[in-house]
């Protein structure tokens, strides 16, 4: 049987500015992208030939949904039009990523349905292809098909490739709270008095391997208004800050948080001191370090 299986990576936010809005709504961002290795793993493979759009998902997560709402079915859809691929898909999905958690689930998962449609079928299409295919299914998913460590202008879709940072050990946490993105967006609208991080600046920084200049630099614009809603997005900051981490944030509309550390004893330190305490012990808590290579 035709079948592929690929890893679809989270990323983290080392940045987040937002610029302005377009006439259409869509917000124009400055970012600065990275993979980090908490990853979903995407099996597809081939359930007959049929002249009809057949996709189905399994998952063995019951709170996404396995219709034509999933992301990885409108990918699969979309190739399979696209390319006249007559083939009914069966696609599995085990689920890792927090869901609703500024990581990209739903994106990451759709770049590796692209992907992994694009290997088995239209091994030719480059990746710049399959970026332009993804970019109305989600302006995230372009970079989600780069992966790595990258910054994305524009609405998400205008990439430039950045130096790999040093690999560094991180506390990544989820409190179980959902943020719908858009909500956070519109709320971010109505700010006034918006500190901007120094995009270019910290660029520079990272360029000359000084993460920790570089995340001093740093901010998420998005942080105050997921943050005020949310005591605990700045209790888990702090607590990371107590416990070692030079840098603790939000990524992307969060609610999640990543700390970063100097060591891999430290991080270690940090994340069994999160899972003993009473109140984050029951989160989605990651003990892992950032990755630049994605694929
Ligand atoms: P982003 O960081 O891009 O804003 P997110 O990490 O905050 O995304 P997702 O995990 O992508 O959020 O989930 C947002 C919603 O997308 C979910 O509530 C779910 O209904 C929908 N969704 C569609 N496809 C998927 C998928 N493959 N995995 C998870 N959620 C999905």
């Amino acid at each position: 049987m035709n079948r592929i299986t690929r890893k679809a990576y989270a990323k983290i936010n080392l940045a987040l500015d937002v610029k302005g809005r377009r006439d259409d709504g869509y917000h124009l961002v400055d970012m600065i992208m990275q993979s980090v290795d908490i990853y979903d793993t995407l099996t597809i493979m081939e359930h007959g030939r049929t002249e009809g759009f057949s996709v189905k998902l399994v998952t063995d997560r019951d709170d996404i949904p396995t219709g034509s709402d999933n992301l990885i079915v409108r990918a699969v859809e979309i190739m399979k039009s696209e390319y006249e691929i007559r083939s009914s898909m069966l696609c599995e999905l085990t689920k890792r990523i927090p869901v609703a958690a500024g990581m990209a689930g739903g994106s990451t998962d759709a770049a590796a349905a692209f992907i992994a449609m694009r290997d088995m079928f239209v091994p030719e299409v480059s990746d710049g292809e399959l970026e332009k295919l993804a970019l109305p299914l989600g302006a995230d998913i372009p970079y989600c098909i780069r992966g790595g460590t990258a910054r994305a202008e524009g609405i998400g879709e205008k990439l430039s490739k950045l130096d790999d940072i040093p690999e560094c050990a991180l506390v990544i946490v989820k409190p179980p709270v959902g943020v719908p993105t858009g909500e956070v967006y519109r709320s971010y609208d109505g700010m006034i008095n918006v500190s901007h991080p120094d995009i270019e600046g910290i660029i520079r920084k990272l360029g000359a391997g000084d993460i920790k200049g570089a995340m001093k630099m740093s901010g998420n614009v998005l942080e105050p208004v997921t943050a005020g809603r949310y005591t605990v997005i700045g209790e888990l900051e702090k607590f990371l800050s107590e416990h070692g981490s030079f840098c603790s944030m939000m990524t992307g509309s969060g609610p999640t948080v990543f700390g970063m550390f100097d060591t891999r004893d430290e991080a270690d330190e940090a994340y069994r001191a999160l899972k003993e305490h009473s109140e984050y012990g029951s989160f989605e808590c990651f003990d892992t370090a950032t990755i630049t290579a994605v694929r």
